[in-house]
């Protein structure tokens, strides 16, 4: 199969006949099912191909949607009309969805084509994807090792070739981080940037919907598509639409801000390398790096863990056996059936979380916990706003560690929380975030730089990372 730098010239192949459609979905489903030990999709649409003849001629007749062409992977954790949403849990086994997200129409109103749902942690809760009831993912660098998390599955796609491009969603980093791990681009969008219609909530003041891509020019496309105002969540914030011109994007210079507390102990040797080749090379084309200071970044993972679980043992609340889903048998009266029914339905993981939440928020401690943890978090916002006045751009590694051992964190969940240290500040402050692909330690793993733009900022976010 050819290797495709972008969809562009994939779509000129398929303008251009050398390439059908109908084959290009094809290949995708034959490499699938070939490839069906990483694990990384939940299902996969076969009847997809029956859209392909009526797109392709769309893109004979210049008719055709922007993202003609494009095969695309989706987390299951986003709503599909008519296909299965699982969150990857048992207690959603067998359920289907009676409607689309948003972000899926759009994605079918410029012709994508939706090739399948992607394996995910339960719940989107977790950093390594072994949280499923589906099973583990594999990392297809190294396959005795996680493909990270929570969106495992749509990293392992994009990166091991099973489709053009996914959508993933980041709570804390469950985009930017498997991006990371698997040497793919994955962009956070800002909160209220991309409308969460149809998205299965997590923790709601974090929640963002965002792509993984081959390259920088697939994510502002798929990034331009879904992103908007929407009606349909109250959250969604009006914003011009995105207009990337990477063109002079690539000659403007900017002011770049190295956190030194993105730099400390505990990252990886040759991450902080490549790292530092980078900011080099960034120099030498003529921007500014200067230090800078984000002095609340230390509380960033307690207060992400607190907010995150007090909100996830809400929004859980609905899955109680009567209205979704897996209900236990032997129930002998109502509450029986919900304490069985989630006891049974729900993984460790997410019982962790809704207990954590449930505790951060009881009386007597929300004082303690919960508003405590809102007052950081407006810190950590603080930090970043006062530093987007001096520089335009925030650089930092992805993750302190490049891919991990399956098995290596899951009996020391403390230790897993710990690896979402570089990720979860900007969904505390709400902004865009983006992981770059940057190189490969000696062992051949992929290694990541996240770059930060303030609220609204995707724009410069995205023509910068062309450079790269
Ligand atoms: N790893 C983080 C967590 O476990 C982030 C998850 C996410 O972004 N969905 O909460």
């Amino acid at each position: 199969m050819p290797d495709y730098q972008n969809h562009s010239h994939k779509l000129s192949l398929i303008r251009d006949g050398k390439l059908s459609l109908r084959e290009n979905i094809s290949n995708y489903i034959y490499r699938i099912k070939e490839q069906s030990d990483l694990n990384a999709f939940n299902f996969v649409f076969e009847d997809s191909l029956q859209d392909a003849d009526r797109i392709e001629s769309k893109i004979k007749n210049s008719t055709a949607g922007k993202l003609a062409g494009m095969v695309i992977a989706i987390k299951d954790v986003i709503a599909m009309k008519d296909r299965p949403l699982t969150c990857s849990s048992k207690i959603l086994k067998n359920f289907t969805s009676l409607y689309d997200a948003t972000v899926i129409k759009k994605l079918i109103e410029e012709d994508a084509l939706i090739i399948g749902k992607t394996n995910c942690d339960e719940f989107a809760m977790g950093s390594s994807n072994e949280n499923s009831a589906f099973g583990p993912v594999l990392n297809p660098v190294d396959k005795s090792r996680v493909p990270g998390g929570s969106s495992g599955g749509s990293a392992v796609a994009v990166a091991a070739d099973l489709c053009d491009a996914s959508l993933g969603t980041d709570t804390g980093g469950s985009i930017r981080q498997p991006a990371s791990f698997c040497g793919i681009y994955g962009l956070k969008p800002t909160y209220g940037r991309v409308s969460r219609y149809g998205l299965t909530a997590f923790a709601s003041s974090f929640d963002s919907i965002g792509p993984f891509a081959k390259n920088i020019y697939d994510t502002a496309l798929i990034f331009s598509v879904i992103s908007g105002y929407d009606e349909n969540d109250s959250t969604s914030v009006e914003s011009d639409p995105v207009e990337l011109d990477f063109s002079s994007g690539q000659k403007k210079k900017y002011r770049i801000g190295l956190p030194k507390e993105y730099f400390g102990a505990g990252l990886n040797e040759e991450i902080r390398k490549s790292i530092a080749e980078k900011v080099e090379l960034i120099k030498k084309n003529g921007h500014e790096v200067v230090e800078i200071e984000l002095p609340h970044t230390e509380y960033a993972i307690a207060a992400y863990y607190i907010l995150t679980t007090a909100e996830a043992s809400s929004n859980l609340a609905r899955y109680d056996g009567a209205r979704y889903g897996y209900r236990s048998k032997e129930n002998k009266n109502l509450t029986d059936m919900y304490v069985n029914s989630r006891t049974e339905g729900f993984g460790d993981e997410v019982k962790r979380r809704i207990m954590l939440g449930t505790y951060v928020l009881s009386s007597g401690y929300y004082d303690a916990y919960y508003r405590k943890a809102q007052k950081v978090r407006r810190l950590i916002r603080d930090d970043f706003i006062k530093a987007f006045e001096e520089v335009d751009l925030i650089l930092t590694p992805t993750t302190p560690s490049t891919a991990f051992k399956i098995g290596e964190k899951t009996k020391d969940p403390l230790e897993m929380y710990l690896g979402d240290i570089y990720t979860t500040s900007a969904n505390l402050a709400g902004i865009p975030g983006i992981n770059i692909p940057i190189g490969k330690e000696r062992g051949g793993l992929p290694i990541g730089m996240q770059l930060m733009a303030n609220h609204f900022e995707e724009e410069k976010l995205l023509q910068f990372s062309s450079h790269f």
